[in-house]
């Protein structure tokens, strides 16, 4: 659909938009209308290059694409029956719950199987643990993949499926042959647009499970959904956006929480949602109300950073993790506003 900046196009100026969107097979259709023209798009109008020379144009205003510039993540495409399953629980069907720690302490071990144990207790379906950690200064303990023998061992003690963040090739092949059970991108590589499709790539045959954060700097909702196209369009189509808050951040949280963002994803695309409220607020006080409106909007699940004794971790663990203690009521709210939710759209 082009907007012409004047009301209407003259005859000259129609001929050359004519000519470029007929090098991209399409046709122009004016809509004739009583103050002003629409001149709409007939045929496959996805094409950046077209709509970009349409743009560059000095006497055009707008160019709104009516179809989804995403194949595979629409939903309206063919994959808009696909269910993911984790842990044996098909997503969408009850509250999933990933939680652990932000930070595996290579130093303290036991801190680790301690929260796993709170954490399955608490009814987790999940075990997070972060191994490799995407630290804004390069002086802070990045992580290290010693973690990851701690974290598998950890799985082979609850019987809990793990998940962990990984930034680069190198360790994303490592975490494949420590058969990690469920990936994450995190939000300062939601953009890197030749990590995803490596990822989708390398855990195509195998379907592994990834966990999309948002960027923090990401803009419109399609851009969301494009980042995970690439996962899916290199062979991975088992997606889970996650909205983790964005920037500006609101006065008093680490970010801008986003979970409100979940029903526009969810009219957009089948894929689902699992938001982190951890990240979003950045203070462990105002992560059960934040986890709780996620459901509220929608969401099918969060993952909550949480450490059986907080105090004593590092990275984010000690101003945003919540005990597991906390974790078990979360679980119970967010099963009453699951059903509470189930009833209000049955009706
Ligand atoms: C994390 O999950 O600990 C993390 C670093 O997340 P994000 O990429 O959302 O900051
Ligand atoms: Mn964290």
């Amino acid at each position: 659909m082009i907007i012409s900046k004047e009301p209407t196009l003259t005859d000259a100026q129609l001929a050359e938009v004519e000519s470029i969107v007929g090098e991209f097979d399409c046709k122009i259709q004016v809509i004739y209308g009583a103050h002003r023209n629409i001149y709409a798009i007939i045929g496959d109008e996805r094409s950046e290059t077209m709509v970009n020379r349409l743009l560059g144009l000095e006497y055009i205003d707008r160019v709104d694409r009516m179809e989804s510039i995403y194949k595979l993540m629409d939903i309206r495409s063919d994959l808009s029956h696909h269910r993911i399953r984790i842990a044996g629980v098909e997503l969408g069907t009850e509250p999933f719950f990933i939680a652990g720690q932000c930070t595996i302490d290579p130093e303290r071990r036991e801190a680790f199987f301690e929260t796993a144990e709170g954490v399955k207790e608490a009814g987790a379906q999940v075990l997070r643990g972060g191994v490799w950690k995407p630290r804004t200064s390069p002086h802070s303990f990045q992580g290290t993949a010693k973690s990851l023998e701690i974290l598998l061992e950890a799985r082979d003690r609850t019987g809990l499926p793990v998940i962990a963040e990984v930034m680069d090739e190198a360790q994303l092949r490592i975490a494949l042959e420590a058969r990690v059970d469920m990936l994450q991108i995190g939000t300062r590589n939601a953009l890197n647009y030749p990590l995803l499709a490596c990822m989708g790539a390398a855990t195509a045959e195998q379907g592994i499970p990834v966990l999309l954060k948002r960027s923090r700097h990401m803009g419109p909702v399609d851009e969301f959904i494009s980042a995970a196209e690439y996962l899916a369009a290199n062979g991975n189509p088992n997606i889970l956006f996650c909205p983790r808050g964005t920037m500006p951040e609101l006065d008093g949280f680490r970010n801008h929480p986003d979970e409100s963002i979940t029903p526009l994803l969810k009219e957009k695309s089948w894929a689902p949602v699992v938001v982190d409220p951890s990240h979003a607020v950045g203070r462990s006080r105002y992560v059960p109300a934040a986890a709780l409106a996620a459901f509220c909007y929608g969401a099918d699940g969060v993952i909550v950073e949480t450490h059986v004794d907080p105090i004593s971790g590092i990275g984010d663990d000690p101003k945003q993790s919540v005990t597991p203690a906390v974790l078990k009521k979360l679980i119970q709210d967010a099963r009453a506003v699951w059903n509470l939710r189930t009833v209000r759209e049955e009706t």
